[in-house]
């Protein structure tokens, strides 16, 4: 079995992604027992349509649906976005990002079990936590991530994909319980060691990705690529590595500090996939944040502060209370707009990630500046 698939899709067109995701399975074979129950879970992270490149492809659910088909015909899809976990919510964010249509005339029905359980976690984080129902009732599970930049975590992939197995607004309790990049990828580590178990496959939609200030606001990018590997860390390196280095990223260094990926993996990647490196990639450099951890509260507060970015407010915000409704440390009021305390503020970014408007925008502090361009001065 291959440890990682990487094929070239042109677009989004369906009868492309078919052949493409054809060819994925056919290199797992055996890994979809027949007539299981199998959940899959995709990256629905607002209501946002499929061609700002946020949110999985629609064209790819559906190529995944129509080869699960051949195996079972109890097949369900969904994810829990930022919002509220409610039929009416995810309804119209199925229908935004073109997941309605994407399993119309299948075999598979959108998720509308919305219960959740709290289960035992064995990690470094968390003894109990949260879990969606659609995962926990599933025997097997595709998890499709969609490749982009993160301002928070630096970038989104099939790790990542698995916070959305947290129900609606419990997502926004435990960025406030790990307010910290470094602790926060600890979290998701676990996240994905209760989830593993599970997942056969996991897929990484590059036909086009996201570059800038990702998760939602950034600017679509044409990579051309599905890559696929029954380990999610191996997917996302791979995905990853067409765009920066990756052990740039807290979350892979620190999963091979842990040793859930290996660093000549890692190595080897970046050699394989240098023929399609993207240059000019408009990438989000994020610092780890774990030294800060080990210094006073005091000095550690004030590091944070001059060395992340900060929310600004712009003056097309619209009132409309999304952010102050999903911020984890309740640090926005709304008057005529938007007003973030900065005390507060924990620099999570979720206001930036589920503003409907693009009316928040990250201000890098100058320190940061200075320390970014020293880094990349020394590199080259
Ligand atoms: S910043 Fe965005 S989400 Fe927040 S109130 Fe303004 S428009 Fe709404
Ligand atoms: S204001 Fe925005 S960045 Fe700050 S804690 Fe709230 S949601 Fe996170």
């Amino acid at each position: 079995m291959k440890e990682v698939t990487v094929t070239d899709v042109k677009d989004y067109e369906q009868r492309h992604v078919d052949e493409a995701m054809e060819y994925i399975f056919s290199q797992y074979e055996g890994i979809i027992p027949k007539n299981g129950k199998v959940f899959v879970k995709i990256n629905l992270v607002r209501d946002m349509s499929p061609e700002k490149a946020g949110t999985t492809h629609p064209a790819v659910v559906r190529a995944v649906v129509k080869v699960l088909e051949k195996y079972t015909d109890d097949i369900t899809v969904g994810d829990s976005s930022g919002g509220k976990y409610t039929a009416g919510y995810m309804n119209a964010v199925y229908n935004k990002c073109g997941i309605t249509a994407a399993v119309k005339d299948t075999k598979a029905v959108l998720n509308t079990d919305f219960s959740f359980t709290s289960c035992e976690f064995d990690g470094k984080t968390v003894r109990h936590l949260d879990i969606t129902d659609s995962f926990l009732k599933a025997d097997t599970v595709i998890n499709i991530g969609k490749l982009k930049t993160h301002s928070f975590t630096g970038f989104s992939g099939t790790v990542k994909n698995l916070y959305g197995l947290l129900p609606g607004l419990v997502k926004v309790e435990y960025h406030s319980k790990f307010p910290h990049l470094s602790t926060f990828c600890d979290l998701l580590m676990d996240i994905e060691k209760f989830a593993r178990p599970k997942i056969a496959l996991n897929i990484l939609d590059a036909i086009v990705g996201m570059e800038g200030p990702g998760p939602t606001n950034g600017t679509p990018r044409f990579i051309g690529k599905l890559i696929a590997s029954p380990d999610a860390y191996k997917c996302d390196v791979t995905g990853v590595a067409l765009f920066t280095q990756p052990m740039k990223m807290p979350l892979i260094r620190k999963a091979v500090e842990n040793g859930l990926v290996s660093e000549q993996f890692v190595v080897e990647t970046v050699k394989r996939m240098e023929p399609f490196y993207i240059e000019d990639f408009n990438r989000v450099d994020v610092m780890d944040d774990g030294a800060f951890l080990k210094l006073p509260d005091w000095i550690g507060r004030l590091m944070k502060r001059n060395l992340t970015p900060s929310v600004q407010v712009q003056s097309n915000c619209r009132a409309c209370g999304k952010c102050r409704d999903h911020c984890p440390a309740s640090a926005i009021t709304i008057e005529k707009k938007a007003t973030v305390d900065r005390n507060k503020c924990i620099r999570c970014f979720c206001c930036q990630e589920l503003c409907p408007f693009d009316a928040i925008k990250l201000k890098k502090p100058l320190l940061y500046r200075i320390v970014r361009g020293l880094s990349h001065s020394r590199k080259k």
